[in-house]
């Protein structure tokens, strides 16, 4: 409990009595932090901090990094902002040294206001001063992180510039014919067959640039911190990010493998109309954004562009693309599924040079004012159809089949039929694409009469559905025939589960080892189930490492 001899000098008190000001201290939360520790995170709900002790730093997350933006020390308040314009948390405010704390809640706060007024005018006095602050941080022109040169519809710059998006990196680019070039490239003069070129913001310059280069320079983390992990989640789609929230948040030491960058096949669905809590939808990477931000802020680690290619299922040692080992106490299999390839004449040729997989908002600029092609009936494909009906000039569904009704959900279809700019082409297949640099044509053949047309393309993005790619792990995994993973029911039943106890709901057929999300045996394949099943793997890795500690005390 605080006492008022705790107190040092506080201004804004400087017109409350001492006896009113020892009533506020004793009643107030004494709030106690090692270095590191948060008192309070960006968006939380309102209430005001004073400074007893120790240093604070606040910290706000600005380009996909958490930047210190400013300080408190004895005697000091945070939460001016919330506590009088009744918004949330603004940033984010922790240790830097051992700290203490007095915590007032609104109600003690505003109560202490109605009876010393002044208290009210000199906390509203700095909240307009430090508003200044922010409105400063935020008109600051955003400065890109990196610069790229590139060759239009080169697929190495567009898998780059993905890449950035996704780790919430900001940059710019610039065409390797474009006029203003010479202007607008900061780099020194470069061959054709040095690009992509990228300039960093720490003044290095990556030329033929790739994904693990840039991450390396541009401080993203590709080699784990630690010896041994609690947990290592192999995937950072939603049921990895799901995980990783869940395994930092209960003290488990989490780090998390991707192989690109956080998000999954979420990342490249432009809307997601059916996610809880989200009334009018959120975009893939809206949510990639949010989860990676939320698993780093509760203290996992996220590795980008490193893939696990073996797991030793006794020992559970991870081996890393390189050869790289990391040690796990448990592994929580969360690797979803790819893509299903199309294998029309043009199509390898084409990828990323107008034909992609998938439907990700960094595209919609492409297809402004062409005519477009969607290839799947699914409602991957209905939506991406609404989303990008808003810039192509024309979207045209190609489904194999006779109807949409099958395979798509009823409110898509008929939003779909609202759109006066998607068309349909049922009973048709794509056979084949053309185009030197860019795509420009595609040929659709009729399936019901053979007949051949060729049409202008602008652009054509795939949907037709996704396989595990399971062939890495070891053959103690069990697998089912489509190469998905089994667990509890289904791993006992594989004749393959040695233990005397039952595996748990999400455990693999090796003791220790789980799966959740896509990759998991089981007909649901949602971001909500993804999620759900992440978190529960957690609780399941829990029962595993108390089980395994009292096995081994036994
Ligand atoms: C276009 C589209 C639209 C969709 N729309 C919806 C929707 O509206 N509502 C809905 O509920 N669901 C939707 N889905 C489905 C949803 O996105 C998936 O169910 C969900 O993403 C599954 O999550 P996951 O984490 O299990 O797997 P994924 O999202 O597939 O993530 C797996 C991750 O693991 C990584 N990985 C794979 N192998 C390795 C390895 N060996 N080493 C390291 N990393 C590896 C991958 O790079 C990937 O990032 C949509 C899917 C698509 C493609």
């Amino acid at each position: 409990m605080i006492t008022f001899e705790d107190l040092p000098v506080i201004p804004v008190f400087a017109s409350v009595p001492s006896q009113d000001i020892a009533c506020l201290a004793q009643s107030s939360g004494d709030v106690r932090l090692g270095v590191g520790d948060y008192a309070v995170h960006e968006g939380d709900e309102r209430s005001m901090f004073v400074v007893l002790a120790g240093r604070i730093e606040v910290t706000k997350v600005i380009d996909g990094i958490e930047r210190v933006i400013g300080q408190r020390v004895p005697g000091q308040i945070f939460g001016e902002v919330p506590i009088t314009f009744g918004t949330p948390y603004q940033g984010s405010y922790r240790a830097a040294e051992a700290a203490r704390l007095m915590h007032v809640s609104a109600r003690q706060f505003h109560a202490l206001a109605a009876a010393h007024p002044a208290v009210l005018t000199q906390v509203a006095a700095i909240a307009a001063e430090r508003i200044g602050g922010l409105k400063g941080i935020a008109m600051a022109p955003p400065k890109a992180r990196a610069l790229m040169l590139a060759h239009q519809g080169d697929d190495g710059a567009r898998q780059l510039r993905t890449f950035l998006g996704r780790n919430q990196i900001s940059h710019d680019w610039v065409l390797a014919d474009a006029p203003d070039r010479a202007t607008r490239w900061t780099g020194p003069p470069l061959a054709d067959d040095e690009l992509p070129a990228l300039v960093c913001d720490d003044g290095s310059l990556l030329k033929r640039a790739c994904c693990r280069d840039v991450a390396e320079h541009l401080g993203l983390q590709t080699r784990p911190r630690g010896g041994e992990y609690d947990a290592v989640i192999v995937g950072g789609g939603p049921a990895g990010l799901a995980a990783a929230v869940y395994g930092a948040s209960e003290g488990l030491r989490t780090l998390v493998i991707e192989r690109e960058a956080p998000g999954g096949q979420a990342e490249t669905s432009s809307r997601i109309e059916n996610y809880l809590g989200f009334p009018t939808g959120v975009s893939g990477d809206e949510l990639a954004r949010r989860a990676l931000q939320q698993a780093r802020r509760l203290g996992a680690e996220v590795m980008v562009t490193r893939t696990v290619a073996d797991i030793a299922p006794d020992t559970k040692v991870i081996t890393l693309d390189g050869g790289d080992h990391v040690r796990a106490r448990s592994i929580v299999l969360a690797t979803g599924v790819s893509w299903r390839r199309l294998s029309s004449p043009g199509f390898d040729r084409l990828l990323g040079k107008g034909v992609f997989y998938g439907a990700s908002r960094s595209e919609a600029g492409t297809t402004q004012g062409q005519d477009i092609h969607l290839i799947g009936a699914g409602n991957s494909a209905g939506q991406a159809a609404m989303f990008f009906a808003n810039h192509a000039r024309t979207v045209t569904l190609v489904v194999r089949g006779d109807s949409l009704e099958k395979s798509m959900s009823h409110y898509l279809i008929e939003q779909i039929r609202g759109k006066p700019n998607i068309r349909v082409a049922l009973h048709s297949e794509l056979q084949a694409l053309h185009g030197e640099k860019l795509l420009e044509a595609i040929d659709l053949v009729d399936r019901a009469t053979g007949t051949v047309r060729r049409v202008a393309s602008g652009g054509v993005f795939v949907f037709i559905g996704a396989d595990a790619e399971t062939g890495w792990m070891p053959d103690a995994i069990t697998r089912d025939e489509r190469g998905f993973v089994c667990t509890g029911e289904a791993a006992a039943r594989s004749g393959r589960w040695q233990m005397d106890r039952d595996p748990y709901l999400l455990e693999t057929t090796v003791p220790g080892i789980f799966a959740c999300g896509d990759v998991r045996c089981s007909p649901v394949k949602r971001v909500a189930a993804a999620v759900g099943e992440g978190s529960m793997a957690i609780a399941f890795v829990h029962q595993y490492l108390a089980h395994a500690i009292s096995a081994r005390a036994g």
